[in-house]
């Protein structure tokens, strides 16, 4: 078999990668996927009870990048969903991030901005350094708000306290001193009208892609292919055959259930930071903005071991990775990019500015 490139993995990564190459280069694109699907981790499909479901658990687009939008605009339109999350504590809801309502909510009392700088002003933990993602925390609103929607959560999300987490954990949450209760402010937002899957087909719809070569690790076809150039978008570390050490992930379960009511929860997605071993449901409905008189939720339990979703922000992973860059970066004709490949908590914007960037370095 011939190719000009060959891509390892159909998520947002190999997808944009693909749907460049093949009509702005007019060169041949043969994309393997391990898994029986496209669309990497936002892979979309109407269950049986024909409601639309995310197999890997909610996948928000959010972005302020404007390239991006349009970029993924020109093979879809957006459903205008606006993300809210809710936290359950102290037998309340509330919103996050923190903003004048979650603490309205929280403490029934009123504040106004003024007055939520000077309460975190007094609470908060001064410090010389922040150097983990606990020390984002407490030094913005203090340990109170910390042991209630941080310590635990994080611990059931990571297996770690968020001490041991490098700062882009929690740096992700920012405080808000006004009542915008949306989990993003991000200026472009929302779920592809017909799915994520949708889109991805019309990406990779081009006379110079074939169908994607699904059920096919990449290695059992590496030596029947003939390429110019390849485009890797799986683990790095499974690449180079761990030579360096296996770099850790952290995994998912995810539970679905359908019920017999039109709506299970406030919000799209509720978190559930000091009870149960789930950290969070999410209801696909509100996501997509479907009608249907059942409702399918999802349940998220965190474990160490299993599929890699989650590369582990934290130094000495990072340090196994950077041996591995160094290997990547002596090899000419092959592209690391993704969450996986470049190790990194990436979303789905940064992995397709990655990719519109990659291109343009090609
Ligand atoms: P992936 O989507 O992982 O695609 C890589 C593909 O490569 C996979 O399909 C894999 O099967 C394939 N592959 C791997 N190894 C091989 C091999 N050996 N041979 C062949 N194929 C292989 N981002 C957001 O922006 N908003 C969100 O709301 C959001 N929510 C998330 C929720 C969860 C639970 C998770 C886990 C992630 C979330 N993300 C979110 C992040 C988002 O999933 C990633 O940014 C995005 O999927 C990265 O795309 P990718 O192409 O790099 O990787
Ligand atoms: N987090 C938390 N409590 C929450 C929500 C988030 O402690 O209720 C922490 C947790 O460590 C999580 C991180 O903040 O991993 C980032 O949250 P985000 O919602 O961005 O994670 P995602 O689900 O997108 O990976």
């Amino acid at each position: 078999m011939k190719t000009d490139f060959l891509i390892i993995g159909a998520g947002f990564a190999g997808c944009t990668l693909a749907e460049r190459i093949a009509s702005q280069l007019d060169k041949k694109v043969l994309i393997v996927e391990k898994r029986d699907h496209i669309g990497g981790n936002a892979y979309d499909y109407y269950n049986d009870d024909g409601i639309m479901v995310q197999k890997y658990g909610p996948h928000i687009f959010h972005s302020n990048l404007k390239e991006v939008w349009d970029y993924l605009s020109r093979f879809t339109e957006w459903n205008g969903y606006v993300h809210r999350v809710l936290a359950r504590v102290k037998g309340k809801e509330v919103y996050l991030p923190i903003n004048l309502d979650t603490m309205e909510r929280l403490y029934d009392r009123k504040f106004n901005p003024e007055e939520l700088r000077e309460y975190f002003e007094r609470k908060r933990v001064r410090l010389d350094q922040i150097e983990n993602s606990r020390d984002v925390v407490v030094s913005q609103v203090g340990e109170e708000l910390y042991e209630l929607f941080f310590r635990n959560y994080t611990k059931k999300q990571w297996g770690v306290y968020p001490e041991e987490l490098d700062p882009e954990v929690t740096k992700r949450l920012p405080v808000r001193f006004d009542h915008d209760t949306r989990y993003f402010t991000d200026k472009y937002q929302g779920i592809p009208k017909h799915g994520f899957v949708k889109m991805f087909e019309k990406m990779l719809q081009h006379k110079n892609i074939p169908p994607v070569m699904l059920n096919t690790d990449y290695r059992e076809i590496i030596d029947s292919v003939s390429f110019d150039k390849l485009i890797y978008t799986g683990p790095i570390d499974y690449y180079f055959d761990y030579i360096h050490g296996k770099l850790p992930y952290r995994s998912l379960d995810f539970k679905l259930e359908t019920l017999e009511m039109d709506k299970y929860q406030n919000a799209g997605v509720v978190n559930f930071p000091n009870d149960y071993d789930y950290t969070r449901i999410t209801e696909f409905k509100q996501l997509y903005l479907q009608k249907h008189p059942r409702t399918t939720i999802c349940y998220e339990y965190p474990k160490a071991e299993g599929e890699p979703y989650y590369p582990i922000p934290k130094k000495e992973y990072q340090e196994i990775y950077q041996k591995y860059k160094r290997e990547a970066d002596r090899l000419k004709s092959v592209f690391f990019l993704g969450r996986l490949a470049q190790y990194r908590y990436l979303n789905m914007d940064q992995v397709v500015d990655g990719a519109l960037n990659l291109f343009k370095s090609i």
